[in-house]
């Protein structure tokens, strides 16, 4: 599949060749562990054992490279699965990261409670300001981090402005793209290093898996983490890749759909009494609005708020919830309502990364707008 097609033709088609056996038109899901070798060494397509390559994986990694305009793409059991293999691979002990205020809490808690026993040292930076984030670089910083927008607060980091900041101080840029997903936000085009995604949420689009993936497009680091990701194992299953690879195939359609259904809820919740403040970048009140506007092609399906009279009352809003369910994750077709402070931001309690306990974060689906907006102003009540 040639690179000058579009990103809607790139998601059905990148990977996706017929197979050459049946001529099926859907990669199949290759069950397999081992491959019948012609000969000691003679390898069928390469494929030897499936932690080092299987069939229906490399589709999905073809497919990811191709939409985030990477050489290299490589398919996880996990988004933090990915994530720990890029630290392994690009830190020793003593060096150090520079982390963002407003992250995933697992991610905070890879570099807390797992990755500092190993020595490495990590500060914490408000990565909307790339100042802030270049008063954090020290000697020994092999990476700078950023999520855009972040997870839970929505905040929004000029990715073309760290990659400067970055080059500069010679270390790498990692971008969580977990939020926008590749149809709305190409960090790899704005000067990233690496990409990263937790394909449980837009990329698989259907809460039905788990997955991460890491994208590169220097072919000699894409290498270096395959390496590794054969030598530490935590590759994503054939059905995984396989429904993951599905899921990606209405990827534009359903992020259209996520962002104007997102737009119709963050413009309501603006107006309601009981709302003190709405967090989407879409909103033109919004501090990373012109930022986001620049970057992104539309705004996304997440949107948080806080509610007054504080966590009682933010937790009370969660449990009236009819339409949307009341759960982790983010990033399906059905809409998702949480209370981060509890829920998927619990292990960020204590530290600089504490969100506010009247926070109610959505995950704003493919429903009709008009039944969303129901449901939220009976919650609000
Ligand atoms: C969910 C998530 C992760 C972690 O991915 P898993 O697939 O749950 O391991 C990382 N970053 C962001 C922004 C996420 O939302």
């Amino acid at each position: 599949m040639s690179d000058d097609h579009s990103f809607e033709t790139l998601a059905i088609h990148a990977g996706n060749t017929a197979d050459p056996l049946t001529g099926a038109v859907v990669p199949p899901i290759y069950q397999v562990s081992t491959y019948k070798q012609d000969g000691v060494g003679g390898l069928r397509g390469g494929y030897e054992y499936s932690r080092s390559a299987n069939p229906t994986r490399t589709a999905l990694e073809e497919n990811l490279a191709a939409l985030e305009g990477g050489s290299v793409g490589l398919a996880f059991a996990s988004g933090l699965a990915a994530e720990d293999c890029l630290l392994r691979t690009l830190l020793s002990p003593g060096d150090h990261v520079v982390i963002p205020n407003d992250a995933y809490g697992g991610t905070f808690r890879l570099f807390a409670k797992v990755v500092s026993r190993w020595g490495v040292t990590f500060s914490v930076a408000d990565s909307s300001d790339p100042a802030a984030v270049r008063a954090a670089l020290t000697p020994k910083t092999k990476v700078i981090w950023v999520e855009t927008p972040s997870n839970p607060l929505l905040g929004i980091s000029d990715i073309q402005a760290l990659a400067g900041v970055a080059r500069a101080a010679g270390v790498r840029l990692v971008v969580d793209n977990t939020f926008a997903s590749p149809y709305l936000q190409q960090p790899l085009a704005l000067g990233a290093d690496v990409v990263v995604h937790s394909t449980t949420k837009y990329m698989g689009g259907h809460s039905d898996v788990v997955g991460g993936a890491l994208i590169v497009n220097d072919t000699a680091l894409g290498e270096e983490l395959a390496y590794h990701q054969n030598a530490m194992g935590a590759v994503a299953g054939p059905f995984d890749a396989w429904l993951v690879l599905r899921g990606i195939k209405t990827l534009a359609v359903r992020m259209d759909r996520h962002s104007e259904n997102a737009t119709r809820v963050a413009d309501m919740l603006t107006r309601h009494p009981r709302v003190t403040q709405v967090l989407y970048p879409g909103l033109p009140e919004h501090p990373g609005h012109e930022t986001a506007a620049k970057q992104m092609k539309a705004f996304g399906g997440m949107v948080s708020f806080r509610v007054e009279g504080g966590e009682e009352a933010a937790v009370e809003v969660c449990n009236r919830a009819k339409l949307f369910t009341l759960g982790e994750s983010l990033g399906g077709v059905e809409s998702l309502i949480e209370h981060p402070g509890r829920m998927t931001h619990a292990s960020v309690v204590g530290s600089a990364l504490e969100v506010p306990g009247d926070l109610v974060r959505l995950s704003v689906g493919i429903e009709s707008g008009d039944d969303l907006l129901a449901d939220l102003k009976q919650m609000l009540g």
